[in-house]
């Protein structure tokens, strides 16, 4: 056991069983679940955590049928061939020392697809089809389809299920008004509405025996309108337990809620007063969760006696060694997970396979493999953003000798501006982990040096990568050059004055981020600062005690000390190109701070009076001309590649290697950035 992380790293005795810390690897969707092909690499995957460490994982959701599919063809656990295939996955986790669990995911009238079944004949906002109401044998089979996955689960060896109460999927619609208007024994009362679950989870202890691990999914906080009660809550978690469960886990807000639950804004440890409040109701363990990405954080939460285990999922797709530093007191060489869900859950809902921005090995364990270099050979790697880095790290972590060139006084390349933005603290996360291995790695690291391609002929490297990065994009608009014009980097590089009034050219990533940057004035809580779970709370209308329906409360945001204007040429959604589970967090929080948004924009001019646009419609056809009275107006109009360097390089002979956004700029983000550096570099 760790003296740093006592609690965290506690056994866990179930009884028949014993968990060897309190690290849950919580489910996941990665995608590898749903063609069976694709089995051998699920097994790996899953092999390389339990290798790292952690105490328990449950696997993605399986639904129990075809009706509660996710998906057409999506992960199904319905029959003994596909049990048996399972074998290659608890066999490997067992032989790596782990333990392991399988979701039982009924979708509900979440289903992407038009066979799905709900309570009642609803759709939700998240599906294009409308479920079909169930009888009351529908209910039946339902809940037989349940207990015959679980023993299916058992006959491929899995330690346990997990049963899925939560996040608004096909057990939580029977329990919440909203979509629960049956009449029969399965709605009205809560008692009746409850009935569903807690007949799944006896009806399934009956089946599996007493040595199986039952985690129950509950619903802690419904974060939606017609939501369950506090009570309601608490008589459900130990009606549950009186049902036979093993472990309380916490499930928070429903998918359709308009409330975020795991992206990178909401604070560390956001929720974990909503499982305290229910631990002590009841006497088995309770597992908490939801953006706890550090051992600092999930032991915090222990030693305040607010849980009994943390959920992690996310933090051990970004480092799957993650409990193993933590027990060898090396906890500053986590990779840690900066919750931008930009290739976990972003992939996830776009069915791809779901990998990680900061570990692109992630979900490709049999694939991206880094082998011992046959021969050490001397790398260049010029430029110290997120490319640079993941080349100069995998290359040396191969045996190569690697020397990395950054012409700025730190490493990070545009990382450094991005970690300025409110809610986007995670990223300094990202800085360290690589400041760390560069240390490890004995990696020679040439701050404040730029070099030219002269200097990196003369010293006759046998491979140079250039990851130069990108330069802002200055588009051409009358006035341009009017001193009221600024770059984002004027902004967040050089702490430029910005006036009171502004305009923002560019809704893409950037654009928002600096949108978010000018509605703060760091009064209620410092720049780098992750912002209080208090204040965070009265941010999204989240009810402090956790009560009322749902747990929802009226939203009160914080002012923004400055009228902006957030514009773009295309007649889309403004910030129509965001990521998929996090672009509505940006656009709903510029929408709260009255952040005024334009599109079909054309840029006129900008002059002493502010800067002048016409709107158009789709057509293209003026539909109005503006002048909007600002002291600034923002470029943020996208990136342009910087890549002369490689351009001098790759006529000389020089082995040179391009990634990054010196390779492309256009829509280059950092997930493709160190995925290309790490190829780049597993090949060398
Ligand atoms: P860069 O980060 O631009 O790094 C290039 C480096 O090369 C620089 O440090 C530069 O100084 C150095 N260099 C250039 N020429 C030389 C030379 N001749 N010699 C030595 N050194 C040299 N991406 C996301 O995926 N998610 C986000 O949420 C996100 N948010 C962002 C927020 C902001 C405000 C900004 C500005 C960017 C954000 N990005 C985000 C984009 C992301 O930061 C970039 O995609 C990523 O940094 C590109 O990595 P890179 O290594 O190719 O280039
Ligand atoms: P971007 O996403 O490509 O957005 C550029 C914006 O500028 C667009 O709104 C574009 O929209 C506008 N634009 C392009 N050319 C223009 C021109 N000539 N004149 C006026 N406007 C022009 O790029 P970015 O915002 O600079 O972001 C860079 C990268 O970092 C992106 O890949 C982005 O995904 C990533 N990033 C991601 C996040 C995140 O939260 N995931 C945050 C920040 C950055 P119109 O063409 O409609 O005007
Ligand atoms: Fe975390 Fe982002 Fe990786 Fe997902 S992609 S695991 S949110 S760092």
């Amino acid at each position: 056991m760790s003296d740093t992380y006592p609690n965290l790293l506690k056994p866990l005795d179930l009884g028949f069983t014993e968990l060897k810390n309190r690290v849950l690897m919580g489910s996941m969707h990665t995608g590898l679940e749903d063609r069976f092909w694709n089995i051998h690499k699920f097994a790996q995957y899953f092999a390389e955590r339990a290798e790292g460490g952690v105490g328990l994982m449950v696997t993605g959701g399986f639904s129990p049928n075809l009706v509660g599919q996710l998906a057409p063809l999506a992960s199904t656990m319905n029959n003994r061939a596909t049990a048996l295939l399972h074998r290659h996955v608890t066999g490997a986790v067992h032989e790596a020392g782990g333990k392991i669990c399988m979701q039982i995911l009924h979708a509900g009238r979440y289903g992407y697809q038009p066979l799905i079944v709900s309570a009642s004949a609803t759709k939700a906002p998240i599906s294009p089809f409308k479920a079909r109401a169930l009888s009351s044998k529908g209910v039946e089979r339902q809940i037989n389809d349940f207990v015959s996955a679980a023993k299916l689960a058992k006959f491929a060896g899995y330690d346990g299920v997990e049963v899925m109460g939560s996040e608004g999927y096909f057990i939580n619609q029977f329990l919440c008004e909203r979509t629960n208007k049956r009449t029969d024994k399965w709605g009205g009362p809560y008692e009746n509405r409850m009935r569903l679950p807690v007949e799944i989870v006896r009806r399934m202890r009956e089946a599996v025996g007493p040595e199986f691990i039952i985690i129950y999914r509950l619903s802690m906080l419904d974060l939606v309108e017609g939501g369950q009660t506090w009570d309601q809550i608490v008589m459900l978690g130990k009606a549950i337990e009186q049902a036979g469960a093993t472990i309380i886990n916490t499930g928070i807000g429903w998918h359709e809620a308009r409330v975020p639950t795991i992206v990178t804004s909401v604070p560390r440890g956001g929720f974990a007063n909503v499982t305290a409040k229910f631990y002590g109701e009841v006497d088995i363990p309770v597992c908490t969760t939801n953006r706890i990405n550090t051992p600092e954080k999930g032991e915090e939460i222990l030693a305040a006696g607010k849980a009994d285990m943390v959920s992690m999922a996310r933090p051990l797709l970004a480092d799957s060694e993650f409990v193993r530093k933590a027990e060898q007191g090396r906890s500053d060489e986590i990779n840690t997970c900066i919750a931008c869900n930009q290739a976990c859950l972003d992939h996830a809902f776009q069915a791809k396979r779901a990998s990680c921005l900061v570990n692109p090995r992630a979900c490709h364990e049999t694939e991206l493999v880094l082998t011992v270099a046959p021969v050490v050979r001397r790398v260049a790697v010029v430029g110290a953003g997120p490319a640079g880095l993941a080349a100069a790290t995998t290359a040396a972590k191969r045996g190569h000798k690697v020397t990395l060139f950054e012409a700025g006084d730190r490493i990070g390349g545009q990382f450094n501006y991005a970690k300025r933005i409110p809610g986007k603290e995670e990223f300094y996360e990202t800085l360290r982990y690589f400041q760390r291995q560069i240390e490890l790695l004995e990696i020679e690291l040439k701050l404040g040096t730029r070099v030219d391609a002269d200097s990196l002929k003369a010293q006759g490297f046998d491979d140079v990568v250039i990851a130069t990065g990108v330069k802002p994009r200055t588009p051409a608009i009358e006035g341009i050059d009017h001193p009221k014009v600024l770059g984002y980097l004027d902004v967040l590089r050089h702490n430029k004055p910005v006036g009171k009034n502004v305009a923002v050219i560019g809704a893409g990533g950037i654009g928002f981020d600096v949108s978010e940057f000018l509605t703060h004035d760091f009064s209620h809580h410092l720049e780098g600062e992750q912002v209080s779970v208090a204040d965070w709370q009265a941010e999204w209308g989240v009810n402090p005690d956790f009560d009322g329906p749902g747990g929802l409360a009226e939203r009160q945001p914080t002012p923004s000390p400055r009228k902006i204007y957030l514009m773009q040429r295309k007649t889309g959604k403004v910030g129509g190109g965001l990521g998929k589970t996090s672009g509505w967090v940006h656009r709903n929080s510029l929408k709260h701070r009255e952040v005024e948004m334009l599109r079909g924009c054309r840029y006129e001019r900008i002059d002493d009076q502010g800067l002048h646009i016409s709107l158009t419609d789709k057509e293209g056809k003026v539909t109005e001309s503006r002048v909007l009275p600002v002291d600034n107006v923002i470029i943020c109009a996208g990136q342009e590649p910087f890549r002369e360097l490689f351009d001098q390089l790759s006529d000389s002979g020089v082995n040179a290697h391009l990634i990054g956004g010196a390779d492309v700029a256009e829509e280059l983000d950092a997930k493709r950035a160190i995925r290309q550096g790490t190829e780049v570099a597993a090949k060398l």
